[in-house]
């Protein structure tokens, strides 16, 4: 995975010493020598993530953070503020800018590489699902850009797993100040409790008394219900290896001893953010999943997955020796209840009559909206004469009770026509079949309405 680094440094010695160290390691290096320079490549949507200076003239690294974070098409871009200043006042300054992280000259080396790296894989998750967020607004759903950028990261819930009174008792009261906070004293007990508990941060010490800490950050990695909540380690100075080791399972952050509280508190907010506007973003694709499967009137399936999922339907009875059949349906002179009662009372009839195709079918069987008030029923493991009774039974509890339509002021008398087939010869397109439902149906139409009429033998 090669990802395009932007190196932003007014002293030219800077630049080329990252530069090199990156290229080093295949990545793909861009640079620029001042704020406005920058701002101009992100815009272009040129790089993944951006290596700041804080200390340059007219734009400094904290108000170029800010502009590219508050401008919609570079929010997404990863920065990392790289200060000279070791003061944790200007670490909190450029988290507050929305950096996502920060490095110190003299840069380490590995804490480099390592950083960019998993701000890489952030980047590359959030790029492919907001891609498919972009689709989802496309097909008329609300984009998730907009509540994630106004998202603070406070008020979230936070489990920290930590033996040793002496630590837990300073951490947890800071972070009570704008979280909900748990605390696990027992590390082996902290995976169970973090599965149930829905939060929205794991805080890790890394110096537990009886137990490894990164053991636990990587068996919280690898368990489904735990896999994306953030975790945040804690460490002491002197832990440089581990640490790194746990970057590399996929620990998101980390905090050296002493703690800073207001480096504590923004870190906390960054992955609370991170981690709620990632959620969102999943949420967002299985609704446009599901969108792009479910007729949005009736709740059925819609046409397409309908015919792709038939195929299968087919060739599974096939293989199987089983059979397959299927019904489609039509609403007589349904033109007339929306020309009689208004479209609004069609759209009723057609919420009603999916409810009604429901109850009568199975499980397994599969229903959908094939076209305006045309449905198909697919029903595995039946034959033609079971198929017979069920669509008979179907007809029968459309036409005995009428249809209540514009909030109960109307009841409408409906009928449907229904026309069957079966799968015959193995291996039969699953075209013939619907065409063959289709002349069944015309043939029901034809010879009157309301009627079931199976196709010719
Ligand atoms: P037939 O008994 O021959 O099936 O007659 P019909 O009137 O039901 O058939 P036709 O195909 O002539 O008319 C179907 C009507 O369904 C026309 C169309 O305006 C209406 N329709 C299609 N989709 C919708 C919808 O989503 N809502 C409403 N209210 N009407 C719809
Ligand atoms: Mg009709
Ligand atoms: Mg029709």
């Amino acid at each position: 995975m090669s990802a395009r680094i932007l190196v932003v440094d007014d002293v030219p010695a800077n630049v080329k010493l990252l530069e090199a160290r990156l290229s080093a390691e295949y990545f793909d290096v861009l640079t620029a020598s001042n704020g406005a320079e920058a701002l101009e490549l992100c815009a272009r949507a040129e790089c993944d993530i951006i290596l700041l200076d804080v200390m340059m003239p007219d734009l400094d690294g904290f108000e170029v953070c800010r502009r590219l974070k508050s401008n919609p098409v570079t929010h997404f871009i990863p920065v990392v503020i790289i200060t000279a200043l070791d003061s944790p006042a200007d670490r909190v300054r450029g988290l507050e800018a929305g950096a996502d992280d920060f490095l110190t000259k003299p840069v380490s080396d590995v804490v480099l590489i390592a950083r960019v790296r998993s701000l890489t894989r952030l980047k590359m998750m959030t790029d492919e699902l907001r891609m498919r967020a972009i689709t989802s607004l496309e097909i008329g759903v609300q984009a998730p850009e907009h509540s994630a950028m106004a998202e603070t990261g406070k008020g979230g819930r936070i489990l920290v797993v930590d033996d040793r009174p002496s630590s837990y008792e300073r951490l947890a009261p800071m972070l009570r100040t704008e979280h909900t906070v748990e605390v696990q004293t027992n590390p082996s007990e902290a995976l169970f409790h973090a599965a149930e508990g829905n939060y929205d941060l794991l805080i890790v010490s890394l110096g537990l008394n009886n137990f490894d800490g990164l053991r636990l950050c990587s068996q919280a990695r690898s368990l489904e219900r735990t896999r994306h909540v953030p975790i945040l380690a804690i460490a002491d100075a002197d832990n440089n290896a581990r640490l790194l080791r746990g970057l590399e399972i996929g620990v998101n952050d980390y905090l050296l001893r002493p703690i800073d509280r207001n480096e504590l508190l923004a870190r906390a907010r960054t992955q609370i953010r991170k981690r709620r506007y990632t959620d969102h973003l999943r949420d967002n694709v299985q609704n446009s999943i599901e969108m792009a499967i479910t007729d949005a009137l009736t709740g059925l399936h819609n046409r397409r997955y309908m015919e792709s999922h038939l195929g299968t339907l087919a060739e599974q009875a096939s293989s199987r020796g089983k059979p397959l059949a299927l019904m489609m349906l039509d609403i007589d002179y349904f033109k007339s209840i929306n020309d009689s009662y208004g479209h609004d009372a069609g759209d009723d009839v057609l919420r009603q009559f999916a409810v009604r195709v429901r109850k009568s079918i199975r499980g397994i069987d599969l229903a959908c909206r094939y076209g305006g008030e045309e449905f198909v029923v697919v029903m595995p493991e039946t034959d033609l004469h079971v198929a017979g009774m069920v669509a008979e039974r179907l007809r029968r509890s459309i036409a005995s009770e009428p249809f209540a339509v514009n909030k109960g002021a109307n009841r409408i008398d409906v009928t449907i026509s229904i026309g069957l087939s079966t799968l015959q010869t193995k291996g039969e397109a699953v075209a013939d079949v619907l065409k063959r439902a289709d002349i069944a149906l015309y043939r029901a139409k034809h010879d009157g309405r309301n009627r079931v009429v199976a196709q010719a033998a």
